[in-house]
């Protein structure tokens, strides 16, 4: 479904980031790995070209839009196109308003809001001239709806998917579609981390905190698979999902329509 499209992921040097990357290359597609850790996703992008695929792996901290231009400019001048953009990189706080400070609050806004307008506004004339552009924005169900603690987290989880209908708007004629993906909870190392914490604090079994804490929580009792995030990713920017666009696609257990 993405055959010899280049893709290009923020955040890719672990997690779901990387997994989408692992998919999209057994798929035929070219992989631009980037990721504000440059030993990791230098590393990443080796192992994928190992299985024989076209990667590169760039440093690029979303924060920084000279950074960012230039890695998607570097991707450009590389593969000679760029065809789908994954708005990935993301970064977790937790703690009351009245604790949290400005600044991280800025900080995160900026790595989960501002930077994939940054991204789309540095892809769109590239994609726009070709007549044809996937746009993949992670948001989440705390994009959907609130969570005590994650004022940052919810307001860019929140304000990514008035951008991703924004730039479906803008993107409709020219062959772009532009979609959210909010995720429940994944089993990624950050959830089953903070699940190890609260295992500890507890002095249960990590299990014993998923069927306790987690589990209640999600109508299909589990956890979603990093797979099942990328197989909607590709998806999504395959010549089947042509027709939707400016959508928050929820993959999550049922959560919200609770
Ligand atoms: P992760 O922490 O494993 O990976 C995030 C990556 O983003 C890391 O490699 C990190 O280095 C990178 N990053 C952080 N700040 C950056 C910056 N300024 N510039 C470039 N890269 C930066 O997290 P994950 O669980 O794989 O989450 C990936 C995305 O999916 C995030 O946007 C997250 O909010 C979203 N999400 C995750 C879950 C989940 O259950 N794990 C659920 C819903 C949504």
């Amino acid at each position: 479904m993405v055959e010899n499209k280049v893709v290009f992921i923020t955040g890719a040097a672990q997690g779901i980031g990387y997994e989408i990357g692992e998919k999209f290359a057994a798929e035929g597609a070219k992989v631009v790995l980037t990721d504000l850790n440059e030993e990791g996703v230098k590393k990443a992008a080796e192992t994928l070209a190992q299985n024989g695929q076209q990667t590169l792996g760039l440093k690029c901290d979303v924060t920084n839009e000279e950074e960012l231009k230039n890695a998607i400019d570097e991707t450009i001048s590389h593969f000679g196109r760029l065809d789908i953009l994954i708005n990935n990189a993301g970064m977790q706080h937790v703690s009351p308003i009245e604790e949290f400070s400005t600044q991280r609050y800025e900080l995160l806004v900026k790595i989960m809001l501002t930077a994939p307008f940054m991204a789309i506004k540095h892809v769109f004339p590239h994609m726009k001239k070709q007549g044809f552009g996937r746009i993949i924005n992670m948001s989440s169900i705390n994009g959907l709806i609130g969570f005590a603690g994650k004022a940052a987290y919810n307001s860019a989880k929140h304000g990514v998917i008035g951008l991703t209908k924004v730039a479906a708007l803008e993107g409709a004629e020219q062959g772009i579609t532009v979609n959210a993906l909010c995720p429940g909870y994944v089993d990624t190392p950050l959830v089953r981390g903070q699940m190890q914490d609260l295992a500890k604090t507890r002095n249960v079994p990590l299990e014993k905190v998923l069927e306790e804490v987690i589990y209640p929580l999600v109508p299909q009792k589990r956890l979603l698979s990093v797979e099942e995030i990328a197989d909607y990713a590709i998806f999504l920017s395959s010549d089947k999902a042509r027709g939707v666009t400016g959508q928050a696609v929820v993959l999550d257990g049922g959560y919200t329509a609770q």
